[in-house]
């Protein structure tokens, strides 16, 4: 637990009242002794004591030399875009989360900024695909939903010999599994409404930097673009770093078990899970992850119809069905007619989402409860009728 004994010794109490959590400081503005004379605050879009307190302790985690809060994960995606100028390119994982692709596609073309795709748990498509002109290198490992995994280190230096920048979207591992940085990477985003926030009941997001030039740059990008993190939404993040690695670590336990169980059913086509040893890339992710492989699977049924995962969902008690991961509780998903809805069927069954792919958010629940779940749910989806779906 050297992760989070770390990171409560980061936590000073508040030295004009000695309380031991951090305050809320719900304010707009702060009182100047004289013009431009303040105590580092003057206006809580441009800082605030408790998104600081946040935001220092982020950069800690993840190793950088400065972190900055936003107002959701596509926020801090959409800061990280935003160094760039047109006629810039990006090389992006195929597999990128349906969000950023739809930033790409919908508002950073027509401004100019090209993004091309290439599958980057292959580092030769990787090297065959960079040239002077990639500004920035987009990663995820693992990805949604089909958890490939990419050796970061190696595209770090791919990356830097080209005088690109890469960029890790660190949601799906979290800073206690895996610190990009670390292994190269020039900035990380998250999505801290999944295993920051870890509670399903905040949406926010973050930026952390590796170079103080570049935090900098992103910290001046917050403030001109204005979508920060607001004092009471940056206390339930720092409230959910104190157990991050309790619930990642839990999580991850209760995953690995169900995955091995849903290897070996009968009624399964695949599991995707990097913890497998099946799983194309899993020493490195067995490397880069710090030994442990996160806590979403995703797998598909033999018969791979639709109608087959959504009796099975139908069929499920313990995992709510909802889009989203990285909370207490379990989640289930159909990406292929939810979060993937959008995306032509073609382009879908090309990366990976099948019809009948299901994807299982595990919370911080007990394995054998979840496996009995899923044994039931398979039992009893042989037995519905397909009319009983439908109701
Ligand atoms: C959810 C998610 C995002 C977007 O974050 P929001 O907080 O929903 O805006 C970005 N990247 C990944 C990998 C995600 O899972």
């Amino acid at each position: 637990m050297k992760f989070t004994s770390e990171l409560l010794h980061q936590i000073e109490a508040n030295l004009e009242t000695g309380a031991l959590a951090p305050p809320i400081y719900q304010t707009s503005t702060f009182v100047q002794e004289a013009p431009g004379v303040n105590k580092g605050f003057d206006y809580s879009r441009s800082n605030n004591p408790t998104r600081k307190c946040l935001e220092d302790l982020l950069a800690a985690i993840e190793h950088g030399a400065g972190a900055s809060a936003f107002s959701s994960g596509l926020a801090a995606v959409d800061a990280v875009i935003k160094t760039l100028k047109t006629g810039d390119k990006i090389l992006a994982v195929d597999d990128v989360y349906g969000g950023s692709f739809r930033a790409f596609t919908h508002i950073y073309k027509k401004l100019g900024i090209q993004v091309n795709y290439v599958d980057t748990s292959d580092i030769f498509e990787v090297e065959k695909a960079l040239n002077e002109e990639v500004k920035l290198v987009w990663l995820e490992t693992p990805t949604n939903p089909t958890l490939k995994i990419s050796d970061i280190q190696g595209i770090a230096v791919l990356a830097q010999n080209v005088g690109a920048k890469l960029v890790v979207d660190n949601t799906f591992a979290s800073p206690v599994l895996q610190n990009p940085i670390k292994l190269g990477a020039d900035f990380i985003i998250h999505s801290a409404t999944k295993y920051i926030g870890g509670h399903s009941d905040v949406i926010a997001g973050a930026v952390i930097s590796k170079s103080k030039e570049d935090a900098d740059q992103i910290k001046f990008i917050q403030n001109a673009t204005g979508a920060v993190l607001g004092p009471w939404d940056s206390y339930l993040l720092i409230r959910g770093l104190h157990t991050l690695e309790l619930r990642v670590k839990q999580s991850c336990k209760t995953a690995f078990e169900l995955a091995e169980f849903l290897h070996a059913h009968q009624d399964i086509q695949k599991v995707n899970y990097p913890g497998l040893e099946s799983h194309p890339n899993h020493w490195i992710a067995k490397e880069q992850q710090n030994g442990f492989f996160g806590a979403v699977i995703s797998f598909s049924f033999k018969d791979d119809s639709t109608e087959t995962a959504l009796k099975f969902l139908k069929n499920l008690k313990r995992f709510k069905l909802a889009e989203s991961l990285g909370g207490t509780k379990s989640l289930a998903c159909h990406p292929a007619s939810m979060t993937h809805k959008s995306t032509p069927k073609s382009i879908r069954i090309e990366a990976g989402v099948k019809d009948s792919l299901v994807r299982l958010s595990v919370g911080i629940e007990d394995a054998e409860v979840l496996i009995e779940d899923c044994r039931q749910a398979f039992e009893n989806t042989q037995k519905l009728k397909p009319i009983d779906v439908l109701k």
